[in-house]
């Protein structure tokens, strides 16, 4: 079966011309695919490791709705029993704290980078979201600041983060 999976978003511009004014409908153009049916992520798709995953725009458009019910069914990478490795920031051994992941449900930890990033923002942002992609593509490390930072991403209730929920 073919069809337009998803629209998102659908603009409405209006024209003058010989007739007067005259709608024209613009559909958001990288949200419409035709596809002949949703396909579905594959077990390799998935990687544990927040900081070893390639961006969902990256993935085929037909498996990306799959892709993100598989991790927000997977829930945040949180591996508590780690060994979170120290780094001298400002005259202090700091590091990643464990209690954080309870505070922040949206944290995830990679053990390959010693980075955290958002689970929900690197599922659901869009390229053009306001407060960069530290949470998402960078990976941010500085822990003498993590709940500043962390309360910093949360936002107000119309943050891009808050969208992304
Ligand atoms: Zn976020």
């Amino acid at each position: 079966m073919y069809g337009i999976k998803q629209v998102h978003r659908m603009y409405v511009w209006l024209a003058t011309g010989p007739g007067g004014l005259k709608p024209i409908w613009i559909l958001a153009p990288e949200k419409v695919a035709f596809v002949e049916k949703e396909s579905l992520a594959s077990d390799d798709d998935i990687i544990g490791d927040p900081g070893l995953r390639k961006p969902i725009d990256s993935y085929p458009f037909e498996i990306r709705d799959s892709l993100r019910r598989r991790y927000l069914a997977k829930g945040p990478c949180q591996p508590v029993g780690h060994e979170f490795p120290f780094t001298f920031i400002r005259e202090k051994n700091r590091r990643f704290q464990v209690a954080w992941f309870k505070d922040y449900e949206w944290l995830e930890y990679s053990v390959s980078k010693d980075k955290v990033y958002c689970l929900y923002c690197y599922l659901f942002a869009n390229n053009n979201r306001s407060g960069g992609n530290v949470f998402t593509e960078i990976g941010f490390n500085n822990w003498k600041d993590g709940r500043r930072a962390f309360v910093n991403h949360e936002g107000s209730p119309g943050s891009s983060h808050s969208g992304c929920r």
